[in-house]
């Protein structure tokens, strides 16, 4: 089957990445890839010094996805089956960055004629002081501690003008995308605390409903094919139909419950294990280290909770934005897909995903109603290039799991192409929306700060990407998913 790679390698780890032939796999992945595997000698030295462990922690499986590329640390595109231990960098620092997608009722067709008023009224919205979103203290603790629920259950919240339009609570409260968090860690994560009583209800929030940098976006689409009729039918997608997909992850928060991981991590390090050369720190799955691991996971918890109000929040403001030129739409949650997350099992088992999508398959999502046809997979392409939507069909050996994007070409940093021209011609042909507006007259004049935003775009242009057909075929190939709906770019905001 030429769509798996096995990687053989000195820790005895099954390491497989799943690729086809078409699909460029950066060396320097591997190479990072292979020191994360050190990590096995590490699980050793730790349970060396940890007497009474029931089981003996090690790392089980490691799936690499066909967007698979170099990170921080660890290789976006790791999938990471640990047990008796979980491992906080295996989740990346974004935690619970993901991708949100909503299926409209707005024709494709409808939209065009109003495209300039939706560009200018989209930048108000995020970028000119149009958003704002006010929370009070209650909703703030709810989100944290209990997710889009929790955020719910102390009421809508409202915008400056009133009520947002369409919360379909029915839609959101029976995501699973929601971690229960018992309260809110002490430390270096007493960040949340400050978040919850900053806006004390009257003031709006200047940190949710933004985007992020970079690669996070809220993109308009429409569906240019579907390959899945029923799937696509039972999903609310049909030809011409505009998609909302939304990009986005815990923004601060994330960093914070980061150091939390690593803070405890640290703390708990037995006298005479050396810290390891790879600079990951696992916590081992032990009675003794329960306080510990509880204070890290209940920072995990609040930011991943964040992170789906978060995206709640951008689609909401999408909705706003067409409402506001068309009028009142429906549109409908297909799926909210994490891809920074680890999911434990009661069997001592973890699995962690960094910059990979759960891929579950219909008997998985049974508790969701057979219509479902699989978990839905979500697969962005870039900015001004086709997205996928998939269905996942559970595979095994690919731990359940499916690249989450089509992932760089380029690493980040490396020399840019193209003209200025270009990137300008290519800004406006595909409607990309930024903070900053070059042709904006108070702007235009600081040369400094058009270059640097230039230089940041040009690193998000399409050829810094892997094509996205390959990387769809690999899943297809390998019965990991299999297409539903391809989606063409309307307008995309960047963060
Ligand atoms: P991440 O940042 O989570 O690792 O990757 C997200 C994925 O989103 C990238 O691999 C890339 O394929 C895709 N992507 C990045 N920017 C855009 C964009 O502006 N629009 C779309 N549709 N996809 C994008
Ligand atoms: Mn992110
Ligand atoms: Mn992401």
């Amino acid at each position: 089957d030429d769509s798996w790679l096995t990687l053989p390698n000195p820790a005895n780890v099954p390491v497989e990445i799943c690729a086809g032939p078409e699909v460029p796999i950066e060396s320097a992945a591997i190479d990072e890839l292979l020191t994360v595997l050190e990590t096995a000698d590490t699980l050793r030295a730790l349970a060396r010094a940890t007497p009474g462990l029931e089981v003996e922690p090690r790392i089980d499986r490691v799936v690499c996805t066909p967007d698979f590329h170099k990170g921080a640390g660890i290789p976006i595109g790791t999938v990471l089956r640990t047990v008796g231990a979980l491992i906080p960098q295996a989740v990346g620092n974004d935690i619970n960055c993901g991708m949100w997608v909503e299926a409209t009722d707005l024709t494709v067709d409808r939209l065009r004629p109003h495209l300039d008023t939706l560009e200018r009224r989209l930048r108000h919205l995020f970028f000119e002081g149009g958003r704002r979103i006010g929370l009070t203290a209650t909703q703030r603790e709810g989100l944290l501690r209990d997710g889009l629920p929790g955020l719910l259950a102390g009421g809508v919240p409202t915008d400056a003008d009133g009520a947002w339009r369409q919360v379909r609570p029915d839609d959101t409260t029976d995501l699973d995308g929601r971690l229960h968090a018992t309260g809110f860690p002490v430390g270096s994560a007493s960040g949340f605390r400050d978040w919850i009583t900053s806006g004390g209800g009257t003031s709006y929030d200047s940190i949710i409903g933004s985007i992020g940098g970079g690669n996070h976006f809220a993109e308009l689409q429409y569906v240019s094919a579907i390959h899945d009729g029923a799937a696509a039918h039972a999903w609310g997608l049909a030809p011409g139909r505009v998609v909302l997909m939304v990009h986005s992850g815990s923004l601060s928060l994330g960093h914070q419950a980061n150091a939390t991981g690593q803070d405890q991590a640290r703390a708990g390090w037995p006298h005479g294990v050396p810290m390891p050369n790879n600079r990951i720190l696992p916590m081992l799955l032990d009675e003794a280290g329960a306080p510990r691991r509880e204070r890290y996971l209940t920072a995990f918890a609040n930011a991943a909770n964040f992170a789906i109000g978060n995206r709640f929040f951008l689609a909401m403001m999408l909705r706003a934005g067409l409402a506001d030129v068309v009028g009142e739409i429906g549109s409908r949650l297909v799926y909210d897909a994490p891809h920074n997350l680890l999911w434990p099992d009661d069997d001592g088992t973890v699995v962690h995903r960094k910059g990979a999508t759960p891929a579950g398959g219909i008997t998985d999502h049974a508790h969701r109603g057979p219509e479902l046809w699989g978990e839905p997979v979500i697969v962005p392409g870039s900015m001004g290039a086709p997205s996928y939507l998939l269905r996942g069909l559970g595979d095994t050996r690919a731990l359940g799991s499916a690249c989450h994007g089509a992932g760089r070409r380029v690493p980040r940093g490396a020399a840019a192409r193209g003209s200025d021209a270009e990137l300008d011609d290519f800004l406006r042909e595909f409607r990309v929306v930024t903070p900053l507006d070059h042709r904006d007259p108070a702007i235009a004049g600081r040369r400094d700060i058009v270059d640097a935003w230039r230089r940041d775009l040009k690193q998000e242009a399409p050829w810094a990407y892997k094509d996205v057909g390959p990387v769809v075929d690999s899943l297809r190939r390998a019965d990991v998913a299999r297409p539903v709906a391809e989606l063409q770019p309307i307008l995309t905001v960047k963060g």
